[in-house]
This record gives C-alpha cells, sequence and structure tokens, in this order.
C-alpha cells in the first residue's frame, strides 16, 4: 500500500531533503535550483530560465550533493528523497567563481556603454560571487560588435555568453529557428541560422532573456539607464489577450513596455507588435479641449458639449447616439453607458473598435481591442454595431454624435448637426467636432480591462495624462454633472466597485492593491 508520502504509481508526491543544513519538502519533480528559489536560497544561473528548457551549459548553477564525486548542475538535478544538498561550502563557492572568471575571460566588460548595465546578470554575479581583479592581462578575442540580426534587435557577439535562451525563445516559444550557434570552443559565437533572420513577431523576447548586453532592443538602446526607469504593472491593449506587462517609464515618457509573469494568460512573453504600442502614447495627441476648432478651457468646452448634446436631447433623443469603443476601460464604458442611458435618454449606443487583424495560436488574438469583453459585458446586448453607425449616419437616422474614445469610426461624421468627440489623438474626428475633449490613455489611467478570458485585469498609471487630458470616467461625470445628473465619481475605483455590483460576470473582481511605480534595481533586475 502506497504510504503518505507515495502517489499510486509508486513514485514519491514528495521528497524530503536537506539544503545547507536545513531540512525541507518539496513536490517530486523539482529541481534543485527550482527547491533553492522556493526557499530563498540563492543559487546563481545564467542559461536557465523558468519559460524554457535547461540545457545546463552554463554551469553557474553548481552545487554540491553529499555522495557524489563532482558538483551537478542544479537547474537540471531533480529533487530526490533524502538528497543532501549544499550550495555554499567553499568548494561550490571556487567552481561558482572559476565559472564566472571563465565567462568572463573574454568579455569585454564595457557596462559603462552597456545598455544592459543595472539588470545585467552577469554584472551582479560578478559583485555578489567573484569581485576580484582579473587574472588575464592579454589580450582578449574580438567578436562582431553591431550585428543586424532582425527587425527590431541588434547583437554584440563579444558580450554573448553563449547561454543559448534566445536561441530556445525563438524554437520553443515563436517556434522560429531563427538563431544558432556556430563554431566551437572560444570561436563559439551566436548568429542567425543560414538564410533567416530574428524577424518573427515574438523577437523582442530575445531581448529581455538575454542575461548581458548582448541583444537590446533598437527602439531601446542607448537611450536610458536602468536604474533610472521606474516599473508599473499594467496590461497591454494591443489585442484582446491582454498579456500582462510591466510600464518602463522616466521624466514622464514610456521607454519600453517588458511581459510581466502572468501563468494564466501570456506566461513570460508578449509579442512584438504590443511591445513597442507604447509609441503610439506620445505621438500626436489631442493635448487641450477645443470649441470649434480652437483650444478652450475645460469649464467652456464641457459646457458646450453639454448644451450641444441636452439639445439633440430635448429635440429627440432617438436621434443622439452614443459611440464607445473597445478600447476604453471598463470605468470609463460604465461612466458613458450610465450617461448615455440615464442622462442623454437614448438606447442608440454603438460600440466600435479597431478592426480585426492577423492572429496566431501563442498569444495573438484578432481582435486588436483589449476591452470587446468588459464593452459587451457592460453595455449588455443592447449595444449597436459598427455597420448599424455607418447606416444610421448615411441614412440620416443620427443628427447628434457623443463619441468616446479611440475607434475607425465608418461613415460620414460630417452630415451631423452636433458632434462631440472624447479622444486621445488629433484626426478626421476632432476635426470634424463643434466639441473635442482630450482622453487620456491606457498607461495615464488607473482602470481595467477584460481579456478574451473574461479576466478583468488592472491598469495602473505609469505616467500623467498628456496636456490637459483626463480620464474618461471623469469627463463622462463632469458631462453628466453639467446635463443635471444627479451622480458623482471621485476616482476609477469607485466607478469599478459600482460595476461590479451592477454587472454580473464582474461580480468576481478585484481591484487589487494601488501600484507606485518602482525604480528598477539590481534586486529586480530581470531574469
Ligand atoms: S545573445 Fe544573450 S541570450 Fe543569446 S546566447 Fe548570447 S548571452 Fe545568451
Ligand atoms: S498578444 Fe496582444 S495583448 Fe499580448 S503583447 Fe501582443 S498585442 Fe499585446
Amino acid at each position: 500500500m502506497a504510504g503518505e508520502n507515495q502517489a499510486s504509481s509508486g513514485t514519491p508526491a514528495k521528497v524530503k531533503i536537506v539544503i545547507d543544513g536545513r531540512a525541507h519538502e518539496f513536490p517530486a519533480g523539482l529541481t534543485i535550483l527550482e527547491a533553492c528559489q522556493r526557499v530563498g536560497v540563492q543559487v546563481p544561473f545564467f542559461c536557465w530560465h523558468p519559460g524554457l528548457s535547461a540545457p545546463a551549459v552554463c554551469r553557474q548553477c553548481l552545487v554540491e550533493i553529499k555522495g557524489f564525486p563532482k558538483p551537478v548542475p542544479s537547474c537540471y538535478t531533480p529533487v530526490a528523497d533524502k538528497m543532501e544538498v549544499i550550495t555554499n561550502s567553499p568548494k561550490v563557492l571556487d567552481v561558482r567563481r572559476q565559472m564566472l572568471e571563465f565567462t568572463l575571460l573574454n568579455h569585454p566588460i564595457d557596462c559603462p556603454i552597456c545598455d544592459k548595465a543595472g539588470e545585467c546578470m552577469l554584472q551582479k554575479h560578478y559583485f555578489d560571487w567573484d569581485a576580484r581583479l582579473a587574472r588575464n592581462d592579454g589580450s582578449k578575442l574580438r567578436k562582431a560588435k553591431v550585428v543586424d540580426v532582425g527587425r527590431h534587435v541588434v547583437l554584440d557577439q563579444e558580450r554573448c555568453i553563449l547561454c543559448s535562451r534566445c536561441i530556445r525563445v525563438c524554437n520553443e516559444v515563436a517556434r522560429q529557428q531563427d538563431l544558432v550557434m556556430a563554431f566551437r570552443g572560444d570561436r563559439q559565437l551566436l548568429t542567425t541560422a543560414p538564410g533567416q533572420r530574428l524577424d518573427n513577431p515574438y523577437s523582442l523576447n530575445t531581448v529581455d532573456v538575454c542575461p548581458v548586453g548582448a541583444l537590446t532592443a533598437k527602439d531601446f538602446r542607448f537611450s536610458m539607464r536602468a536604474w533610472e526607469l521606474w516599473a508599473t504593472p499594467s496590461v497591454c491593449p494591443g489585442c484582446a489577450t491582454g498579456c500582462n506587462i510591466e510600464i518602463h517609464a522616466a521624466r514622464d515618457v514610456i521607454r519600453r513596455l517588458i511581459p510581466r509573469l502572468n501563468p494564466a494568460v501570456n506566461k513570460y512573453w508578449m509579442c512584438d507588435e504590443g511591445r513597442l504600442i507604447y509609441q503610439r502614447v506620445h505621438h500626436n495627441r489631442l493635448v487641450s479641449p477645443m470649441v470649434a476648432g480652437s483650444p478652450a478651457s475645460w469649464d467652456a468646452a464641457l459646457a458646450e458639449a453639454a448644451r450641444l448634446l441636452a439639445q439633440a436631447r430635448d429635440k429627440s433623443p432617438a436621434t443622439l447616439g452614443v459611440v464607445l469603443s473597445a478600447q476604453m476601460t471598463n470605468e470609463d464604458l460604465f461612466a458613458f453607458s450610465r450617461l448615455a442611458g440615464e442622462d442623454l435618454r437614448t438606447s442608440r449606443v454603438y460600440l466600435v473598435g479597431a478592426g480585426e487583424g492577423w492572429r496566431d495560436d501563442i498569444l495573438v488574438s484578432a481582435d486588436k481591442n483589449p476591452n470587446t469583453t468588459g464593452a459587451k459585458l457592460i453595455g449588455g446586448l443592447t449595444l449597436r454595431t459598427a455597420a448599424d453607425l455607418k447606416q444610421d449616419l448615411e441614412t440620416g437616422v443620427l443628427t447628434a454624435l457623443l463619441l468616446v474614445g479611440e475607434a475607425d469610426v465608418v461613415g460620414s461624421l460630417g452630415l451631423l448637426q452636433s458632434l462631440v468627440v472624447l479622444t486621445s489623438h488629433q484626426g478626421a474626428p476632432v476635426a470634424a467636432a463643434q466639441v473635442a475633449l482630450p482622453l487620456a490613455m491606457w498607461a495615464e489611467v488607473d482602470g481595467s480591462f477584460t481579456n478574451r478570458q473574461g479576466k478583468v485585469q488592472r491598469l495602473h498609471a505609469a505616467i500623467p495624462p498628456a496636456g490637459q487630458a483626463r480620464p474618461g470616467w471623469g469627463i463622462a461625470a463632469r458631462l453628466g454633472q453639467a446635463l443635471g445628473a444627479g451622480w458623482t465619481y471621485a476616482n476609477a475605483k469607485q466607478v469599478f466597485s459600482e460595476a461590479r455590483d451592477k454587472v454580473t460576470l464582474m461580480s468576481g473582481a478585484d481591484w487589487g492593491k494601488a501600484e507606485m511605480p518602482v525604480q528598477l534595481r539590481f534586486a529586480n533586475s530581470r531574469g
């Protein structure tokens, strides 16, 4: 009969091992490295990555096992019952130093001009485990410093420590063999596979996993030191998948997006298209309220918007439309749905958004909106479509429109008698509007999106809104006040709480804790 510790197959479900003199119990199947990480015992590594296979090529994670003749790679060796692991003996520390010295033998050590400085694993392990002067005062092997390997990525072959993480990201995540090792011994180098370039849709993940500054992103390299960046957790707005991300910003400008671990959504990865979407946040923004094409104060613009909308409503609510976008947050959608139903008394509420695009079976969704699911839940079945909007504009059913958010609006806006636009960017709707109000974007607000799986995921403001832009829910509340509404909101959390109470399928959602930007340091250096 299987004991408490035995699975029905006879394999131990749990194993008892000793690490550095302390007894622990772990599930069978863990590696020694994973077991050490679970109990806070530091073992350095380069080639191992939690989202990739383990080739055990860097030998940096060697540990001793009592009874074994030689140190073993902890990333590759599974825990076994009654195993005694030693991670800090003089012998282990010595082989750790020797491996670091070996890795550094031909490394250029150009940290002062390297983009990875401050978040480089080689730099960190050197300070943690070696910190001795080099014994090699001879010349080092020279390799190519600037190899244009792909659309978004540059390779420095001298800095490469041959860990193969980037090769495995391409093979195992993007499922494309774009990178390979060539030659052997100290001539070994990373290069592109014959006839290939590093142009797969997930190519920038190679930059994240590169433990050193060998692979750098063209849009980020030489622009910012890592320790000047502040990291804020958020969600990619590029498609309905809702990959979890960190926004890295400095001096109120977004410098890069990197993936944030969520095992249920995107694991450790994100696509290149989503990663570069931040560039839109700083481009061609509407930064001031506009009335009749000229900048105006918020008070004047809101008063004029309310006047136009009230006039249309009082004349005939059936000819007044409200257009919402699947790019908006749940909070903005909820506040504007309330404004449409309670204060503008119209049932002509349309849902539009970005058109469909390419998809794959890795992460990317065809729906290029981050919140189609949230919009449908909040708006219910009453939402009209983009095709309805086109028809109602062309047939003259609509004479006045409140157009909110980013969307490819089809149809003729020029036929309308009144057009009030809330948007983040300059463009045709702003040019056609009597009143245009600047809307804060996803990286500038607290809020939430509901992804294609129905997961409500939090956004946190990483930078202040551009110019005078404001969050949508706040503009909805002020417009409501100007129209005589009896409701208002003090912050996005209040809107979220009310939405959660009223929208059944949001009932389990959690606002979570407030997240302030955190400055990047070695402590959270990317592994
Ligand atoms: S480029 Fe970076 S990730 Fe790729 S093998 Fe070299 S060190 Fe490793
Ligand atoms: S798959 Fe979608 S959500 Fe994920 S990074 Fe790409 S665009 Fe963003």
